[in-house]
């Protein structure tokens, strides 16, 4: 590929890693010319379902959506980039294998829950909230003790 900085075509590959639990390719390259640095990631394109949401229209499963739907809820915790990378791809994975050409936005938001219940409590209230958006403040405190059991 093109070096970003100097668009030269002639870099070379000096490192390359597995990494997303063995899912994902990285590579650190440089370029012959200017000697920049850079990183590539290589990953399988697969064919993901389509996302019904409840008005009925479809769309695209969009990652970048629910990349950005889990980082709003990991806000400030203490987790890595790379576990969220790992919840992106699990989540993906689950739903590869519904089978189902097209599924519910519903069963999307079931799936990331459960990830963030694993993952972190507080980002499991924080996206549970908005996304079940609680009827009153008892509903909400009674999930938060069903996660204490
Ligand atoms: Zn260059």
């Amino acid at each position: 590929m093109y070096c970003p900085f100097c668009s030269v075509r002639d870099t070379k590959v000096i490192d390359s890693r597995l990494v997303g639990n063995g899912h994902q390719v990285r590579r650190r390259r440089e370029c012959n010319d200017c000697h920049e640095r850079y990183t590539t990631f290589e990953t399988a394109e697969l064919v993901m379902p389509r996302v019904v949401k409840q008005d009925g229209s479809r769309e695209p499963f969009n990652e970048d959506k629910l990349l950005n739907g889990l980082n709003r809820a990991l806000e400030k915790r203490p987790v890595s980039t790379e576990q969220v990378d790992d919840v992106v791809h699990a989540i993906k994975s689950q739903l590869r294998a519904t089978g189902e050409r097209e599924i519910s936005s519903h069963l999307v938001g079931e799936f990331i829950m459960d990830a963030l219940k694993k993952l972190d409590k507080v980002a499991y209230v924080r996206f549970a909230s908005v996304y079940r958006s609680f009827e009153d403040i008892k509903e909400f405190g009674e999930e938060i003790a069903r996660l204490g059991e």
